[in-house]
């Protein structure tokens, strides 16, 4: 039998054809099934931020959040007349001619124009609780002082006046930021020991804080603020602050900040 080497070479070349028949075929619908997968995936991380769909080890971990970040006591000056978190007590006055530029009218009693919007929400939640809040007094001038301290050591001599008082130039009424505040209820305690027990004082201590506003002297921080407990007598420092304060168990605005108080008033 006569060899024929080109029908051997035919054979390889046309069995290398049908494989790569086969293999284009394959690879066709690879392509189609394969390529198709990929534009899916592609369409879905579109949709995750990079950063989050990508794993790069080489990047140091983020820092775990901590449970309660730490609040920023300084954002606010606790010494300016105009800051929203100013102490003023008896170691720390007021400028005479000190006056809010930002006064606005809150039923008939002036506040600063940001304590309003808190103020109003305040005495709105508290007639849906049957609590009936009475904005008795906000903005007092020094000269207004003057006289609400003369009234009060007249009626109830001095001694008196000094723990419930403030001498003019010492009065956070002067900075446009407290509150008075009357029961609807039982008026015969306004201004009174007892309106802590009225539903009024009884509602302000427990949801004051709620809406940015402290009951600025307590039975418990008498001390250190250098007066007797009113119940009725709120300063607006605004709700971020109060739910620090609220949250902390902190009772009164000297301890939150490290600042002087007593019942001493300063030299001078
Ligand atoms: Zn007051």
């Amino acid at each position: 039998m006569r060899t024929r080497p080109w029908r051997s070479v035919a054979l390889v070349v046309m069995a290398v054809a049908a494989l790569v028949g086969i293999g284009g075929v394959a690879s066709g619908l690879w392509s189609v099934l394969w390529g198709g997968q990929t534009t899916a995936i592609q369409g879905l991380a579109e949709e995750v931020p990079w950063d989050q769909a990508i794993v790069v080890p080489s990047v140091a971990p983020r820092p775990t959040p901590s449970a309660a970040p730490t609040f920023d006591l300084a954002q606010h000056s606790t010494s300016d007349p105009g800051s929203p978190w100013v102490i003023v007590n008896k170691q720390h006055p007021v400028a005479r001619d000190h006056e809010p530029p930002d006064l606005v009218d809150v039923d008939g009693v002036r506040v600063r124009a940001a304590v309003e919007p808190d103020l109003r929400a305040m005495v709105e939640a508290a007639g849906g609780q049957g609590a009936r809040l009475v904005v008795r007094s906000g903005y007092r001038s020094y000269a207004e002082q003057t006289d609400a301290r003369a009234a009060i050591e007249a009626r109830r001599g001095f001694a008196h006046a000094e723990r419930y008082s403030a001498r003019p130039g010492f009065s956070e009424h002067q900075t446009g930021l407290a509150v008075d505040i009357d029961s609807g209820s039982d008026p015969s305690c306004n201004l009174q020991t007892c309106f802590t027990r009225t539903a009024e004082g009884a509602w302000l201590s427990e949801h004051a804080w709620e809406f940015g506003f402290v009951v600025r002297y307590t039975e418990q921080n008498t001390g250190v603020t250098g007066y007797s407990p009113e119940g009725w007598h709120l300063r607006w420092v605004g709700r971020e602050l109060t739910a620090h304060l609220h949250q902390n168990g902190i009772g009164s605005l000297e301890e939150a900040f490290g600042v002087s108080g007593g019942a001493e008033y300063v030299a001078g």
